[in-house]
Order: C-alpha cells, then sequence, then structure tokens
C-alpha cells in the first residue's frame, strides 16, 4: 500500500505560535513529532506492525478492531471537527495546548487520534530496554525499576472508567506517573496532570476485553512484554535534549 505517511520527524520547532505564558510552550516547540500538514489531505496512519505481532499477550482480533474501528472512527471524527476551522492546519500538540477553547470533538477526537497514534509506537515485540540516562532519571524520581512499573501499573488498574495511564515529564523535568479519562492527554490545558508524554497505556475496555474480559490488571500485567523502550527512550532525549 502507497501510504503518505505525514507523522513526521520534522527537527523543526514550532515555538513562536505557542503562548508564551503555557509552562509546556518550551517543551512542546522542541517536539519532533508534530503534524504539520492540512487534515484534509492527511492519510489515517499506518499501524507500525501486523496485527498478529503482540501475539499472545495483545491478540490479533483485538488489534485489528482497536485500530481498523475505533483509532480509524477517531480520526475521522476529528477531520470533520477540525474542517473550517481555525485548528484545520494546527499542529495537534498546539491544539491540545488551547483545547479549552477548540471545544469537545476535537477534544475527544483529538485526543483518540493522537493517543493511539502514540500507543502504537510504545509497543513493539522486542525492544532494547531503558536507556542508561533512562533508568537514571528513573531511579532518582521512583526509587527503582520495579517501584516505577508498579505505580504506573496501578495508575492504569485504578483509573475509573476508560482512559489512559501516563509515563510523562513535567515542566520541571521530573519524571511523573498518573491517569487521565477519556481521549485526555497531558499535554491538553485541561488537564491536572501536564507534562511530556514518554509512555502510555490504554485502558479503555476496547483494548483488552476480547481477551481478557473483566480482568484489566492482567491486561495491564502482560502489556510490560511488549512496551517498546527504544521508543521511550527517544522521547525521552528528546525531551531533554
Ligand atoms: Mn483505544
Amino acid at each position: 500500500m502507497d501510504r503518505r505517511i505525514f507523522l513526521r520527524n520534522l527537527g523543526l520547532g514550532v515555538g513562536a505560535a505557542v503562548t508564551a505564558k503555557d509552562s509546556l510552550a518550551g517543551v512542546i516547540s522542541n517536539s519532533k513529532n508534530i503534524i504539520m500538514e492540512n487534515y484534509q489531505t492527511l492519510e489515517f496512519p499506518a499501524l507500525p506492525f501486523g496485527y498478529d505481532a503482540l501475539e499472545p499477550y495483545l491478540d490479533a482480533r483485538t488489534m485489528e478492531i482497536h485500530y481498523d474501528r475505533h483509532h480509524r472512527t477517531y480520526f475521522n471524527n476529528f477531520v470533520n471537527a477540525v474542517k473550517g476551522t481555525p485548528w484545520e492546519n494546527v499542529a495537534v500538540e498546539k491544539i491540545f495546548a488551547d483545547i479549552s477553547k477548540a471545544g469537545d470533538a476535537i477534544r475527544n477526537n483529538g485526543g483518540g487520534f493522537y493517543n493511539h497514534v502514540f500507543y502504537w509506537k510504545n509497543l513493539a515485540k522486542a525492544s532494547s530496554g531503558p536507556s542508561a540516562e533512562l533508568s537514571a532519571a528513573i531511579a532518582r524520581s521512583f526509587g527503582s525499576f520495579e517501584k516505577f512499573r508498579e505505580l504506573l501499573s496501578n495508575s492504569a488498574k485504578t483509573r475509573f472508567g476508560s482512559g489512559w495511564a501516563w509515563l510523562y515529564l513535567t515542566p520541571d523535568k521530573n519524571l511523573t506517573v498518573a491517569s487521565t479519562p477519556n481521549q485526555d492527554n497531558p499535554l491538553m490545558d485541561i488537564s491536572p496532570v501536564r507534562g511530556i508524554p514518554l509512555l502510555t497505556i490504554d485502558v479503555w475496555e476496547h483494548a483488552y476485553y476480547l481477551k481478557y474480559q473483566n480482568k484489566r490488571a492482567d491486561f495491564v500485567d502482560a502489556i510490560w512484554n511488549v512496551l517498546n523502550w527504544d521508543e521511550v527512550n527517544r522521547r525521552y532525549k528528546e525531551a531533554t535534549g
């Protein structure tokens, strides 16, 4: 399939248009994963692996429905929501920084679009593990990797209803763990937890119910087998560089 991929590593800042008083502005302006295209010409981004790539931890049928139905619907609804609005050509991270002005359709569907692109990239069949730099930061912030794992897992397991658990970097460059409801994320100005996301776990029931049914905790424990630490390391380096 000849897909045009618009999620580019541009290496460009978007600085000037970001609200100066936003404490995250400097970090966001350094992001290298910004959608710079008109969303009306943006094709639905490809899944970076096959549906069965993460078996047995994430089953192929769940992956197919999650990507091709849930994620695609968020994407289509987001494209429709921004059409003809001032947000139509604005990088999605910058929309999030002003999401309180953009309305619920852009908030929910923009979050659903972006969070899933982010999630797919932080999953892989195999990866190297946390870098020396990230490991040191995890030890500073949480005491140990095992403590970090416990905190992120608990955040995912205890999120009431639908949402996402995150490892993120606060504006003062500390690693923190928290969850957000619905399709919110730490880049959104309405979020009580704010920072640069590094790693996420989708805890909507659609992410696990076919295989794990009501046992969200088993899904959360299993996902540690397929986290893409190469991508988390890259994000950490980018956010701290
Ligand atoms: Mn999902």
